[in-house]
């Protein structure tokens, strides 16, 4: 399940009221706060739910309430599965929710980035000299749109550091090459290989050495698969479309 010959580096549970899958080492070397929330108790914040708008948003207070007082900016979009991120300075109040946006960035403390993912792998990057940060939402439409490649420029841009070379990257939980088939044409998009027939797609993989040949200096990636997982995920291509999504959150917490 592992994202080829990447070093691994697994989110784990994080003792709180809602159920967060942490990862420790970045809170413990970075001081940044970085995960995703998981399915246990059926934890679905999808804003197309099929649950009722109550049930959601009592969960959405739920996972505010555990993230106070560390931020008071939460920002997330209704995606367009393409490249275009927007970023946030210290104004940023509230729950922001843009439209057409796949990744979000920021230097600032106190605004947590977002992303609800159910497949779609968030990427988690971060300028550790700067505390720049950037959460992409990473499909197969934005892979091959170049989002990986708008974040890496986002994060160049806010820093001011254009070495890639300093950037930490993250490859999180999604789903992973065995359980995704797709058409040759979608597997041609994202990796520029031609193929025929139906194969696998390994997005982690696709993310991997797009970010290689960029000269990213450090990536890793989860074990978990989205779908192998789904006792503990939600999975839109294992469950037909019907499953509910997870957050996947980076910040760096208020002094
Ligand atoms: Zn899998």
């Amino acid at each position: 399940m592992t994202a080829g010959d990447v070093q691994r580096l697994d989110e784990t549970a994080h003792e709180t009221r809602v159920p967060l899958l942490d990862l420790t080492a970045w809170r413990e070397t970075h001081g940044i706060v970085a995960g995703i929330t998981a399915r246990t108790g059926e934890f679905d914040l999808g804003l197309a739910s099929l649950e009722s708008t109550k049930a959601v948003t009592a969960r959405w207070r739920a996972f505010f309430a555990e993230m106070r007082p560390a931020f008071s900016g939460f920002v997330m979009s209704f995606h367009a599965h393409r490249a275009t991120i927007a970023s946030y300075g210290p104004d940023t109040k509230g729950w922001v929710i843009g439209d057409g946006l796949d990744g979000h960035a920021t230097t600032d403390a106190g605004i947590l980035l977002m992303v609800p993912v159910a497949d779609c792998v968030p990427v988690y990057l971060l300028h550790p000299p700067t505390n720049t940060l950037a959460l992409l939402h990473a499909g197969w439409r934005g892979i091959a749109d170049g989002i990986l490649e708008s974040g890496l420029a986002s994060v160049a841009e806010l820093s001011g550091d254009p070495r890639p070379s300093e950037v930490i990257m993250h490859c999180g939980v999604g789903i992973c090459g065995d359980c995704y088939e797709v058409g040759h044409e979608v597997f041609e998009a994202v990796t520029g290989s031609a193929v025929s027939g139906r194969v696998k797609l390994d997005l982690r993989v696709a993310l991997t050495d797009r970010a290689r040949r960029a000269g990213v200096g450090t990536i890793t990636a989860t074990q978990w698969c989205s779908a192998h997982d789904r006792d503990r995920f939600f999975s839109h291509r294992r469950s037909g479309g019907t499953d509910g999504r997870m957050v996947a959150y980076l910040g760096r917490p208020r002094g």
